[in-house]
């Protein structure tokens, strides 16, 4: 058939595809342990439901301006100052459907066909299809020291000719690993020196343990006015656990924004009113849900860090924040879309393999369920995987027999 050039060169999402079989093996009745997921199981911030209700409660249910309701916008004003210290006006905001289509959007606005975008490796599993789907080519920065924390130099390094913008997510999806201050702040100089432009993603800030501080990239920025290249990215999915609602944002400069807004305007409009109306219930409500959402994933992430140190042979960075643990299980396989789809079939339980964040050997563990799925979802990846397990597991009263070495 002929599609584009584009369309070939997309693959699936892995973590989307990966909740649809989820579903599919749930609705078989099969007991299946979700560890692959990527959103947090709290309720909803009441004040976002009661704005959603009483706004299509008034039965006029319209559009909304492409880059965002005023209303919104004030919230994220607000937003911007208490965690990035700096006052904007609405014109350097847009609202888009979820942190994606922000910097979807923003990816659009600033790169051309060829020219490159930088990110550390590993990476969430969208930015390189991102940048493929514009024709411009993705730039992955693998730590040469081996760890989960990049240097400015892993950056450097690859910086050339055709480089147009850098991308930093910390704390990092998949790895949990929040970039050291002195590090952002070298990659806030490093881009403004080279005048290119710098992703924020900022998606899980305030998802971070053991008493770390935010850290707020504008604090290292010279450029402060229009001339400024940095764009923040965040949204409610993961804070407010609103992954549904599909609203996110980015904060830049006004033609940056303008462009954005006239892209978007094109592509979807404005997201729907009503998830707005949401955003801003959640943002403007009481915080203490987000408190209690980071408290939570805390504990999990200790009951899972102590869990996989049971593990013989497999090796764990504590992550600093998020709710994704990225553990090298390459002793058993060093394939880990064998590893994964082994762990399916034999135990029910779903990972994501490393190799879809540009790391082979490693799987994405989330901690964002219960910690009875963490609990039995471990246990049963040991039982799988562990030559010296006792041959039969129950998983309620289906006993599995353990028929491979
Ligand atoms: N950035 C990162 C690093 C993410 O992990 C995600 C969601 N998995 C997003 C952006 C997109 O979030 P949203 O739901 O707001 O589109």
């Amino acid at each position: 058939m002929s599609l584009s050039l584009i369309a070939k060169s997309i693959k699936p999402s892995p973590t989307l595809a990966l909740n649809e079989k989820f579903a599919i093996l749930k609705e078989k009745g099969d007991p299946v342990i979700h560890l692959g997921g990527g959103e947090p199981k709290t309720r909803v911030p009441m004040e976002a439901i009661m704005a959603t209700v009483s706004h299509v409660n008034t039965g006029e249910v319209r559009y909304a301006p492409a880059d965002g309701i005023p209303a919104l916008k004030q919230a994220i004003i607000r937003y911007t100052e208490e965690f990035y210290n700096r006052k904007v006006t609405p014109q350097h905001i847009i609202a888009s459907g979820g942190a994606k289509q922000a910097l979807m959007v923003a990816l659009m606005a600033i790169l051309n066909p060829q020219e490159e975008v930088i990110f550390p490796a590993p990476y969430w599993v969208s930015y390189p299809d991102m940048a493929r789907l514009i024709g411009a080519i993705p730039v992955p920065a693998l730590p040469e020291d081996g760890t989960f924390y990049p240097r400015i130099k892993d950056i450097e390094d690859r910086v050339g000719s055709y480089t147009k913008a850098v991308i930093i997510n910390s704390p990092n999806n998949p790895t949990g690993a929040m970039y050291s201050e002195e590090f952002i702040a070298d990659v806030v100089e490093f881009c403004e020196k080279k005048d290119i432009w710098l992703l924020m993603d900022d998606i899980y800030h305030r998802l971070i343990f053991d008493g770390r501080k935010i850290i707020n990239p504008f604090k290292y920025a010279k450029k402060q006015d229009e001339n400024s290249k940095m764009i923040i990215i965040n949204g409610v999915s993961k804070q407010y656990a609103m992954t549904g609602f599909r609203i996110g944002w980015a904060v830049g400069n006004k033609k940056v924004i303008e462009a954005m807004s006239n892209i978007q305007g094109h592509q979807t409009s404005g997201p729907s009113v009503l998830l707005q109306k949401a955003a801003v219930g959640a943002l403007n409500g009481i915080q203490s849900n987000v408190e209690s959402l980071r408290v939570t994933l805390e504990n999990n992430r200790n009951v899972m860090v102590d869990l996989l140190h049971s593990f013989e042979g497999v090796k764990v960075t504590k992550p600093d924040g998020t709710f994704y643990c990225f553990a090298d299980f390459s002793v058993y396989n060093k394939s880990s879309n064998q590893l994964s789809a082994f762990l399916i079939d034999k135990v029910q339980v779903l990972t994501v393999p490393g190799v879809e964040f540009g790391l082979e050997g490693y799987l994405r563990l989330s901690y964002c369920g219960t910690i009875k799925d963490i609990q039995e979802g471990i246990e049963r990846m040991k039982w799988a995987l562990d030559p010296n397990s006792p041959n039969e597991l129950y998983i309620g009263d289906r006993k599995l027999v353990r028929d491979w070495s």
